[in-house]
């Protein structure tokens, strides 16, 4: 008989992991302190984009297995992932374009987009007018987008259409506290996992956006890793604006930040700065060693999965991580 599955989280991790055991047959259930947007993944842009999370090798490998899963979610206008182009920006000076977004058919931007030569500023293909100063080079590719609004409802019904279960408002001390009538038992609590299995490894890589309205002929995603870091993403409704990476457990709003990632944003699109509809923190489960993924036991005995530590990248590795926990999960007795 299939085992009983336990997943603690209902982050992007849990949701995604729940889907592929219960659309298997795993007699499911998820149990979190958090469900939905009031997680770290509620927070998020969430562009598919590999970014600050560890080792690099696995997390391309796992971030193209789910580009793959993306693109095929994006075919289904319900599921709230849609393709968009994205421009990756760098202020400093020209930046390689990274293997595997050349494997992805990322193309150089043209000067003319870029150029602080340029007196007037730069109409893009995307007919934006981005700031003539702000950058000094970048490269362009089509990129799935998990509007967080509407994808993290779309896991958690499809996998309650699969026959799991949702339980929010529990809180586990530690993992042994999961009901015995489970036999596997798979840890998807991000940042969580800190306390719960008493990872030192774990850092809390704090990130702040603010949410505006769409802003008008924005139709690509404007992104710079270099600080201070920032980007704007037009969702179906809204328009993200960001943002901030700091070593820092605080979750709450610091409103200087939402103000200078608002004019920094509209400095860059050479709009005025709109009003803010929401702001948001969530805490990146940033792990030195990298991704934790891996099979261990419980001190009960139990058999026990763990998906957390994926840094900046949960949205972007979410498919391929849940993909290698349920190979973990085969041939466990
Ligand atoms: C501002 C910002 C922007 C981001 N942008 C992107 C992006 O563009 N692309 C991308 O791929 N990623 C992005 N990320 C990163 C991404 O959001 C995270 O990697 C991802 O959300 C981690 O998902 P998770 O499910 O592992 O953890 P979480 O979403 O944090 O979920 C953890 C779950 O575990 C539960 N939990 C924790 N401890 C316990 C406990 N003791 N008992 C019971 N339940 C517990 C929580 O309640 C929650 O349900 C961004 C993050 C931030 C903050």
């Amino acid at each position: 008989m299939k085992q009983r599955v336990a997943i603690v989280g209902a982050g992007v991790s849990g949701l995604t992991c729940g889907v592929v055991f219960a659309k298997r047959g795993y007699r499911s259930a998820i149990f979190a302190q958090d469900i939905g947007q009031r997680t770290t993944s509620g927070a998020a842009g969430a562009l598919w984009f590999p970014y600050d999370a560890e080792p690099v090798d696995k997390v391309i490998a796992w971030a193209l297995q789910t580009h793959h899963a993306l693109v095929d979610l994006s075919r289904d206008s319900q599921t709230g992932v849609s393709m968009l182009e994205l421009r990756s920006f760098s202020r400093t000076g020209e930046t390689p374009i990274p293997d595997w977004a050349n494997s992805l058919g990322a193309r150089r931007l043209h000067p003319s987009v870029l150029s602080s030569e340029y007196a007037s500023p730069a109409r893009t293909e995307a007919s934006l007018t981005i700031c003539p100063c702000a950058f000094k080079s970048g490269f362009t590719l089509n990129v799935p987008l998990m509007d967080t609004t509407i994808y993290l409802d779309y896991l958690a019904k499809r996998f309650v259409a699969a026959g799991g279960s949702i339980h929010g408002n529990v809180r586990f001390e530690k993992l042994e506290d999961v009901g015995r009538e489970f036999d596997l038992v798979i840890n998807c609590s991000g940042i969580g996992a800190k306390t719960l299995v008493a990872d030192v490894g774990l850092e809390p890589h704090r990130g702040q956006v603010a949410i505006v309205p769409k802003i008008d002929n924005l139709s690509c995603a404007i992104v710079c890793d270099d600080a201070p870091l920032m980007y704007a993403i037009p969702r179906t409704n809204d328009c993200v604006f960001g943002g901030t990476n700091e070593l820092s457990g605080n979750c709450a709003v610091d409103p200087t930040s939402t103000s200078r990632i608002v004019a920094e944003c509209s400095r860059v699109l050479n709009i005025d700065k709109p009003r803010v509809l929401a702001d948001r923190v969530g805490l990146r489960p940033f792990r030195k060693s990298g991704v934790r993924l891996d099979r261990g036991r419980l001190r009960d005995g139990r058999t026990v999965l763990h998906n957390y530590g994926h840094g900046g990248s949960g949205f972007t590795l979410s498919w391929g991580c849940a993909n290698k926990v349920f190979q973990l999960a085969q041939n466990v007795r």
